[in-house]
């Protein structure tokens, strides 16, 4: 029995919408759709009802959704708003507290040269020369600049995540990214006085807008250029701006147009 039970959960299992890609919106909609079924046929059969509604809620569960087709229905008829509204995944808050640009000018990471920003040539060389190191072997980095001694970086379809003893402690565009990101820590936090003080989201903030600047990708030394593309999540299509590798595809930024 144990082992048709583990059979029958393999075999329901959608690892693509379940877990950390479990859409909100669907899972919601579906939630209400089964809410209505189970009420209905209640009113003939209470045991019946419940029937409905474990089975529903254990589908759910495995699945991601209920109805077949409900990410394409979600998409149709939910107005993007909502969508917004409900995606977790948007993370362009802007800081008001915190202009990137500002603060990456006042520590003398970039300056203006002919009407354009760029790399000081001091923190380009330091940088480039970090990155070349970091590559080698982030994970000592990770363990050195951030102390996380037991990390494992992971590549995932979309995203690059790092898990520590079995947690997920940060999660980036992709490996190039990161590189970057670690190179470039201790070179800031160097040069910034409350680096420390700042919150996670502010010191992200500040390596995002950091990575624009890359002429390099950290990982295969192409060239990064800007892409808008259309981004179709489970539900819903999205208009987003990539800084981009052009030999490895890396994404080094990405930002919601
Ligand atoms: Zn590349």
């Amino acid at each position: 029995m144990r082992i048709q039970v583990d059979q029958l959960k393999r075999r329901l299992h959608q690892p693509e919408y379940t877990g950390e890609n479990r859409c909100i919106p669907c899972t919601s909609v579906n939630i209400a759709l089964a809410a209505v079924a189970s009420v209905a046929v209640s009113i003939f059969s209470t045991p019946a009802g419940i029937a409905v509604a474990g089975l529903s809620a254990t589908i759910i569960y495995f699945r991601g959704y209920l109805v077949p087709g409900t990410p394409t229905l979600t998409k149709r008829y939910f107005p993007d708003r909502v969508l917004r509204w409900f995606d977790k995944t948007l993370r362009t808050t802007v800081d008001t507290t915190l202009d990137t640009e500002d603060q990456l000018h006042s520590v003398g990471v970039i300056e203006e040269a002919n009407g354009d920003l760029s790399l000081t040539d001091s923190f380009e060389s330091q940088w480039t020369s970090t990155i070349t190191r970091v590559k080698e072997n982030p994970e000592a980095h990770l363990a050195a600049e951030l102390g996380y001694s037991d990390a494992e970086i992971r590549d995932r379809g979309n995203a690059c995540v790092v898990v520590d003893d079995g947690h997920e402690v940060a999660r980036l565009p992709s490996r190039a990214a990161l590189v970057a990101d670690l190179a470039a820590v201790r070179l800031l936090q160097d040069r910034t006085k409350n680096w420390t003080q700042l919150s996670d989201s502010e010191q992200e903030q500040m390596l995002t807008g950091l990575r624009i600047f890359l002429d390099e990708c950290p990982i295969c030394s192409g060239t990064p250029t800007f892409i808008e593309n259309l981004v179709e999540s489970c539900c819903r299509s999205r208009s987003v701006i990539s800084y981009k590798c052009g030999e490895c595809d890396a994404r080094l930024a990405e930002v919601e147009a």
